[in-house]
């Protein structure tokens, strides 16, 4: 009996889990519009679990532990330090935690897990781990530049560079800004930054580093070359343009700094015993596999726009493979 090529994602790679593809445009951007499953998604995509956790991590530090307007007003090594090691702290518990619930404890096996491969070795990583490679890179220069970024924005408010007008505290502003608004700017940004990265020296010599990576773990998530620093973490410079309240400032130091390590877990889901919350992001895990596809994240569907967007369905795969470059090899490459 001849074989049946499988038509989804784990025809793929050669996992037991199967996601569902396709992948779909969020409800929001539906033409005609769609109100109720535009707001279902909503909930159910972008604010669960993630973005409520950072919003709860934000009050609370927005209300009790960011140093005052006058501290921040000029650049000073103590608060900037304090910021930096919240930051160290934060990023530790959060890609630590998944890590080593997902990879050390392997708490729940290989359930939700894309790819059935555990965490490589080799000359390619620094320290010859990847482990050890990303969870480095993450925790020296990641939490550097994501504090010098935030420590600057907060200074260029509480010096008057920037006037925080008295709209951006209506309660209202806020939460839209804080949640919808942190995730299209960063996704936006996202995209833009990450396409320019791809051209290919800056990809040989900047972008490389984060891509030693087709099986992404959540230390993955900011193992990036300090110039990709530079230029990802950039977004905060958005809000020097677009004033904000500083609880908005917050959000997207925790959307961009650790949030990228749930979205690179490797599982679709974390199961604490027969509970279940959403994790790992199959689009950008296509992406670290096929490298010239999905630039952007599903929240801002520009590589639908673009004709890069990657569903995980077969049909699309073939339709895009040529886009491979030669030189990008991945782990058992599908034909
Ligand atoms: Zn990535
Ligand atoms: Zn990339």
């Amino acid at each position: 009996m001849p074989s049946v090529a499988p038509s989804g994602y784990r025809g793929l790679v050669s996992g037991s889990y199967e996601h569902p593809v396709p992948l779909e445009v969020p409800a929001v951007f539906a033409w005609p519009p769609r109100p109720l499953a535009a707001i279902e998604w909503t909930l159910r995509m972008i604010l669960y679990p993630w973005v409520l956790l950072y919003l709860t991590m934000s009050v609370v530090i927005w209300k009790w532990l960011l140093p005052s307007e006058a501290t921040m007003s000029s650049l000073e090594l103590g608060w900037i330090a304090g910021i930096w090691l919240r930051n160290l702290v934060i990023v530790a518990l959060i890609a630590g935690g998944l890590h080593w619930w997902l990879y050390v404890r392997r708490a729940q096996g290989e359930d939700f897990k894309f790819n059935p491969r555990w965490p490589g070795t080799g000359s390619k990583f620094t320290f010859g781990s990847q482990v050890r490679d990303n969870a480095f890179w993450t925790m020296t220069s990641g939490v550097a530049f994501l504090t010098a970024y935030e420590s600057l924005t907060h200074w260029a408010y509480s010096s008057g560079l920037v006037h925080r007008p008295g709209w951006s505290s209506n309660p209202v502003v806020v939460v839209l800004m804080a949640t919808l608004g942190v995730v299209f700017v960063s996704t936006g940004h996202f995209w833009l930054n990450h396409r320019i990265i791809h051209t290919v020296p800056l990809y040989r010599r900047i972008h490389g580093l984060h891509h030693r990576n087709p099986n992404p773990t959540p230390w993955t998530g900011i193992s990036m070359h300090p110039l990709e620093h530079i230029v990802y973490f950039s977004g905060f410079l958005v809000w020097w343009v677009i004033p904000v309240h500083p609880l908005v400032i917050l959000m997207f130091v925790f959307y961009d700094g650790p949030g990228p390590a749930p979205s690179h877990s490797g599982f679709a889901r974390v199961r604490l015993g027969r509970w279940s919350v959403p994790a790992g992001d199959l689009f950008h895990q296509l992406h670290h596999r096929f490298f010239e596809v999905n630039y952007g994240n599903t929240q801002m569907p520009i590589d639908w726009w673009t004709g890069t967007w990657h569903d995980g369905t077969r049909t699309t795969h073939l339709r895009l493979k040529g886009r491979q470059r030669s030189d990008q090899t991945s782990v058992d490459p599908v034909s």
